[in-house]
């Protein structure tokens, strides 16, 4: 499998960035080890760490995924979604994540097979986790909403790298708390109206998982097909306080992965016109998943194993997840050999 990277920052192995406390996706475990995206307590070992995270390992609804183009679909995101622009936020660093949670008391949120969620606090990831058509973008920003019975619903957006600044992150960048657990108030706008824009287009929607410990599955995704931007300068920023923070592509029986052939059709990224009309594939994903799909926390052990054995990124030692590296990705685009 060939790897190329279109930005210069250098592959490094598996052995990356940092030992970091729970992710923000997922449920502390008492007394459980960091995990972290080093080799030691990376993603590979996360199911190790504590038998708490088996299902990082055994789980078969596993997120991220590497998504297929053709599996894009209008109509499907929650027409309700609101999601106001935040005029008071705290912004917490988290090690691994910058994590941005509202405390204006507005509501936000949306309706997701008929349970109403509520947005908690969205953060970043760099690069991508999920990747289209093979390739990973320059970070993912995932708003993470939770229902009144603690199921999970994530609406993850791809960022792509762009020459200018993006003033909607001004305030909250020049206000970034520099320490690890540290945490700063803000009163100020963060302005989401970017967010908000890219849901009205395509999105890519399946049934998966926490991409962090302890991979509890059950979770809806959704995923627009269009980016939001942010300069090489302003991803620089979250890059030097968190570094790598991606776990890997992983087997999802709910998602098809793109065919060789699928992902040279769509050279260029983003999925646009192969949508609608072929949504069938993405209905496993979608409200199909959603009926058999394990509670939250539930899910360990019951799904047999064999599943997402994807430990280090190509040019590191196997041939999945991608793009693994210590430093920033504009995308990464992996050619297919044997995926189907
Ligand atoms: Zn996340």
């Amino acid at each position: 499998m060939s790897f190329r990277l279109s930005v210069t920052s250098a592959l490094v192995a598996c052995a990356l960035v940092a030992i970091f406390p729970s992710a923000s996706l997922s449920a502390p475990v008492a007394g459980a080890p960091e995990f972290g995206y080093e080799a030691l307590n990376g993603p590979t070992r996360w199911a190790q760490l504590s038998s708490e995270f088996r299902t990082c390992d055994t789980g078969r609804q596993q997120s991220p995924v590497n998504l297929n183009p053709s599996d894009v679909k209008t109509n499907v995101f929650p027409t309700d979604f609101a999601l106001p622009s935040f005029n008071q936020f705290e912004v917490e660093n988290k090690g691994h994540t910058i994590q941005f949670t509202p405390k204006d008391g507005n509501s936000r949120g949306m309706t997701v097979d008929g349970s109403k969620f509520t947005l908690q606090q969205f953060h970043i990831h760099t690069p991508s986790e999920h990747r289209i058509a093979g390739k990973h973008m320059a970070a993912e920003i995932h708003l993470v909403h939770e229902s009144a019975d603690k199921k999970v619903s994530v609406v993850g957006v791809m960022v792509e790298e762009t020459p200018q600044d993006n003033p909607l992150w001004s305030a909250a960048l020049s206000n970034l708390p520099a320490e690890p657990e540290a945490k700063v108030a803000l009163n100020a706008v963060l302005d989401t109206s970017e967010f908000v824009n890219v849901t009205k287009s395509s999105v890519f929607t399946y049934m998966g998982s926490l991409t962090t410990p302890p991979c509890s599955e059950g979770v809806r995704w959704f995923i627009p097909a269009t980016t939001v931007k942010m300069s090489i300068k302003q991803l620089d920023t979250f890059v030097s306080m968190i570094g790598y923070s991606a776990r890997p592509t992983m087997f999802n029986e709910n998602v098809k992965e793109p065919t060789k052939k699928a992902a040279a059709k769509k050279e260029g990224g983003a999925a646009k016109k192969e949508g609608g009309a072929n949504a069938r594939e993405g209905a496993a994903g979608g409200s199909n998943g959603a009926k058999k799909s394990v509670e939250r926390g539930a899910a360990a052990g019951g799904n047999g194993n064999g599943a997402a054995k994807q430990p280090c990124p190509p040019g590191a030692n196997n041939n999945n997840g991608g793009g693994q590296q210590n430093g920033r990705v504009t995308a990464v685009e992996e050619d297919e050999e044997d995926e189907e």
